[in-house]
């Protein structure tokens, strides 16, 4: 029988859902629903005094936008304490880990002076074979790390990797107050949940050979492992801040659709040909580890908004029409909880997609379509509402008057007919409208602009501009 496939993303809550940590969570994501599989999401508190629960929601909230779901969890290491202290118990009845007395002050002169002679700076191993306690100390229990031969990584993305077990220490796996270390929290959970594929960052390659000597230990299968590369700013360094925005909510924030940050998080490392953009269901059939590079990505904020721009072209004007509605109240387009008829807000944004590439460049440009007053720029009003289009203005506003179909094929031959009538081009009747109705020079075709404002509106806003010519 195949093996299911089960996964998980393991965030440590110390800070919000970054670009980072939301490509290892859709890796993992995608990776169980092309197998059919599992996806667990595992929250890694041990560090008590960095994890926050804020950072938990934060982190959920993030996945819940990108329409990542999980199907087991959220577990809390913090909440299996209890489990760990039963395995490290079962190591030491093993004889496969051990107590260790030495202070850290001691630990720490003996490192200096490893240091100042030139050795490997790690545990020396004193208390290995120790045979009684040492009175007065509290003990650590240190697991007992095979000093001889190679431990071998056999990564899904970066092919064999090997490591001397000579250069590996004998870590701490349970501290002196009866808390458990990372690296052993991470296997147990991975044991005790049946991980079959670590999918992380390959920033834990190098723990990966100390994680393998404790699934050995505790006799478990190991997992398979894919390390995905990392992820570099413009200038080549690791992403951080400095690079830009790094946190996913600050995306929703500045007008990303979530499935374009999704489709873009996914080329960092993966690649299908040419192809750039993917269906959430493409996404899943594609993906495999057999295209993922281990060459670092670089982060590349243009191309992300190129993609959003795709994305919000095809997306229903019905959802951009409701998403939209937060950025126009932040605009001050609107006010906060003012009654929009949806509808029409829907016909007004369809007008507009092919021009915005954010939710903010669309909210911004509805400003002309809500107001309930236009200011015409200055330039625009100079060239185009003057004593040239004023006859013009005049007799269009009395046709339209006279007009009781205001839709693109109900307008043009009113258009067509002040045209004809003046003997002028197109262009010398829409562009004062334009500017009449939109306060510039740049909009969606005219018809299409009179349709969404409306017989009333398109009226009044005439008239305004011919009384601007005075
Ligand atoms: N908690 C670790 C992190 O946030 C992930 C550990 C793992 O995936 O094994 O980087």
């Amino acid at each position: 029988m195949k093996e299911q496939v089960r996964v998980r993303f393991a965030p440590s809550p110390t800070g919000h859902l970054h670009i980072g940590g939301a490509r290892t969570a859709l890796f993992n994501w995608l990776y169980a629903r092309h197998h059919g599989g599992t996806f667990i999401l595992r929250i890694e508190d041990t560090d008590r005094t960095r994890s926050t629960d804020a950072y938990i929601e934060a982190i959920t909230q993030g996945m819940h936008w990108l329409n990542l779901d999980w199907d087991e969890g959220p577990f809390r290491q913090t909440d299996r304490f209890a489990v760990y202290r039963s395995y490290v118990e079962r190591l030491l009845q093993e004889g496969k880990a051990y107590h260790c007395y030495c202070a850290v002050e001691e630990l720490e002169q003996r490192r200096q002076l490893a240091l100042a002679q030139g050795r490997p700076q790690k545990y020396d191993g004193r208390c290995r074979d120790l045979k009684e306690a040492v009175p007065g100390r509290v003990p650590v229990v240190r697991f007992r790390t095979p000093q001889q031969g190679e431990t071998v990584v056999d990564d899904l993305i970066r092919g064999r990797v090997v490591f001397d077990n000579s250069q590996l220490d004998d870590l701490i796996i349970l501290r002196s107050d009866n808390s458990p270390t990372y690296n052993f929290t991470v296997v147990v959970d991975d044991v005790d949940m049946r991980i079959t594929h670590v999918i992380r960052g390959d920033d834990h390659l190098n723990n990966t050979p100390k994680q393998i000597h404790i699934y050995k230990a505790l006799g478990y299968e190991i997992p398979k492992f894919a390390h995905l590369p990392m992820i570099l700013g413009a200038d080549k360094t690791r992403l951080s801040k400095r690079h830009g925005a790094t946190s996913v909510m600050a995306y929703e924030e500045m007008g990303y659709l979530p499935e374009a940050l999704t489709n873009y998080l996914v080329r960092l490392g993966w690649s299908h040909g040419d192809q750039e953009v993917f269906s959430r269901e493409e996404l899943i059939r594609f993906f495999s580890f057999e295209n993922v590079g281990n060459a670092a990505a670089v982060f590349n904020p243009e191309k992300l908004l190129w993609l959003n721009q795709q994305y919000i072209i095809a997306a229903a004007p019905g959802r951009l029409a409701e998403l939209v509605v937060p950025f126009l109240a932040k605009q001050q387009i609107i006010t906060e909880g003012q009654a929009l008829d949806m509808a029409w807000l829907a016909r007004a944004v369809k007008t507009l997609q092919e021009r915005a590439k954010t939710l903010g460049e669309l909210a911004s440009s509805l400003r002309y379509y809500i107001a309930e007053e236009i200011t015409f720029q200055e330039k625009a009003q100079e060239k185009f509402l003057n004593e040239k289009s004023l006859p013009l203005l005049k007799d269009l506003k009395e046709a339209l008057a006279a007009c009781a179909d205001f839709s693109h094929a109900g307008l043009e031959p009113v258009f067509k007919g002040v045209v004809e009538k003046h003997g002028v081009k197109l262009g010398a009747v829409a562009q004062p409208v334009r500017v009449a109705m939109t306060g510039g020079t740049e909009s969606p075709g005219i018809y299409e602009v009179l349709e969404v404002l409306g017989k009333e509106k398109t009226l009044q806003r005439l008239e305004k501009a011919i009384l601007s010519i005075g």
